[in-house]
């Protein structure tokens, strides 16, 4: 075992030093950059991380610099990278750094430990890199890597294979070569032991690979799999503005904590009555998929109609907004690691906001509508479905079809200043004075943006691309 180990180090950091490539944060040993990068290159590949961190690294060049910048910023230059956590988490390990150590990283592994965000393969990381400590930096790379080396058949989801590979890492290192020779390792399993296809006759430590001298190296590494993310149907509303907000959509923030905390969205509810679909994806990516906007060319289906029934109601007893759907605009998904968001986009009337009290009276129906009960026992004749000709662009020719029924146990009064015209209670000039009024009264996170906002605003994905798919169909 020895020998393969000697064999294993000195031939891999001698590979490192020809094949290395080139990368941003390989310009010098700067714990910080060193640290950003990690971070950044967590469960994110290389390619796309380049262009990202040039320019978070542009926009703020040193620990103060990230330590006191708006964390508004800080999401939006991580705006389309993903797990936003860590992108909080780096901005609070600054400040701490700041608060903590005057702003310098400490070369001590337990304070870097001990800042936020930073696990035990961080630490190993930037001390190793940073300040060439003897410190194992073990990731799913490198655990693959040594499970075929050394032939090991240990589960590598468990902690404990984990804490005994960076035991054996450690015993690894070179003296004095600590930063190259994690790297060299990590190099390794990124370009030639990849989980596929390794490419055992290019590698440099073939000759005593264990794994591969058993015909082990595509069996290997074990890893049990996770629980597969559960599926769940949310139905999403780009509510229009009118009059001086023509052309904006109403957005709205996530909240303090949790899931895409504090970031920008589309109002979205869950689809209470496909909730009981709910049900685990199996074999699915981590990817963000946005279909093309879907257009109608006939009768609305029944089920869409409740769809949109459900979505109005929902908005309205969750946020107090009511707001009119007006048709299906297009799919999109968003997988997380945890939970698959299934969503449906209509595009919406702002009507206004609800009274607290109209908005408890609507409770209970909206109880019944999410189970479908209300809803699927009443028939589709219920609901009046009007042709909208020209009124929104694209739809013209597409022969749409939008919904202009009342949602079940919705208010009396008009939804919109339009349909008071329509019921002769306005005259035009009130309709726009009263809708402008309205559009000024929103709920709390709530905001109307246009294209040009969205420079300012962190989104996650998802949202970014509806509303660019929005944007570019309304040039
Ligand atoms: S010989 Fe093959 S399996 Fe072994 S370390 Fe190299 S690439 Fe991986």
């Amino acid at each position: 075992m020895m020998d393969a180990k000697k064999f294993f180090s000195k031939e891999l950091l001698s590979w490192f030093h020809i094949y290395k490539r080139t990368l941003p944060w390989r310009q010098n040993r700067d714990p910080y950059r060193v640290w950003v990068s990690e971070i950044m290159l967590q469960q994110t590949r290389v390619d796309t991380v380049i262009p990202y961190y040039e320019r978070f690294m542009a926009r703020f060049p040193t620990v103060a610099a990230l330590a006191a910048a708006p964390e508004e910023e800080v999401l939006k230059c991580w705006e389309g990278l993903g797990y936003y956590s860590r992108a909080r988490n780096l901005q609070a390990g600054a400040q701490e750094v700041v608060e903590r150590y005057g702003g310098v990283i400490p070369d001590d592994a337990e304070a870097v430990a001990g800042l936020k965000g930073i696990g035990p393969y961080t630490r190993g990381a930037v001390m190793s890199i940073a300040f060439n400590r003897a410190e194992p930096a073990v990731d799913g790379n490198v655990m693959r890597v040594l499970s075929r080396y050394f032939c090991l058949e240990d589960d590598i989801a468990k902690n404990k294979t984990r804490i005994q590979l960076e035991k054996l890492a450690v015993s690894l290192i070179p003296d004095g070569h600590a930063g190259d020779f994690n790297q060299a390792l990590m190099e390794l399993g990124a370009l030639v032991c990849t989980p596929k296809s390794p490419g055992c006759l290019t590698c440099p430590v073939m000759e005593h690979c264990a794994g591969r001298l058993a015909g082990k190296e595509l069996v290997l590494p074990i890893k049990t799999k996770a629980k597969p993310p559960r599926e769940e149907r949310r139905l999403a509303a780009i509510v229009e503005g009118s009059g001086s907000q023509t052309g904006k959509v109403l957005v709205r923030q996530r909240p303090e904590s949790g899931l895409l905390a504090r970031m920008w969205e589309l109002p979205h509810v869950l689809d209470g009555a496909a909730g009981a679909e709910s049900k685990p994806a199996r074999g699915r990516k981590r990817t963000v998929r946005t279909n093309r906007p879907q257009e109608h060319t006939g009768a609305l289906p029944e089920q869409e109609v409740l769809r949109m029934e459900r979505l109005g109601l929902a908005l309205a007893v969750e946020s107090r907004l009511l707001a009119r759907p007006l048709a299906h605009w297009m799919e999109a998904e968003h997988v997380f690691s945890h939970i698959i968001w299934k969503l449906d986009i209509f595009r919406c009337e702002f009507g206004f906001v609800l009274e607290e009290e109209e908005r408890q009276r609507l409770e209970h129906s909206y109880e019944v509508t999410a189970r479908g009960e209300m809803l699927a026992s009443e028939a589709p004749s219920s609901y009046t479905l009007h042709r909208l000709d020209g009124e929104y662009p694209g739809t013209e020719d597409a022969g749409s079809w939008v919904y202009t029924g009342r949602a079940s146990g919705l208010p009396d009064e008009a939804l919109t200043a339009a349909a008071g015209i329509a019921a002769g209670t306005l005259t035009e000039v009130e309709a726009e004075e009263l809708q402008e009024e309205r559009q000024q009264q929103l709920p709390d996170g709530y905001r109307w943006i246009s294209r040009e906002d969205m420079d300012e605003l962190a989104f996650p994905n998802v949202f970014l691309r509806i509303l660019n798919s929005y944007w570019e169909q309304q040039l």
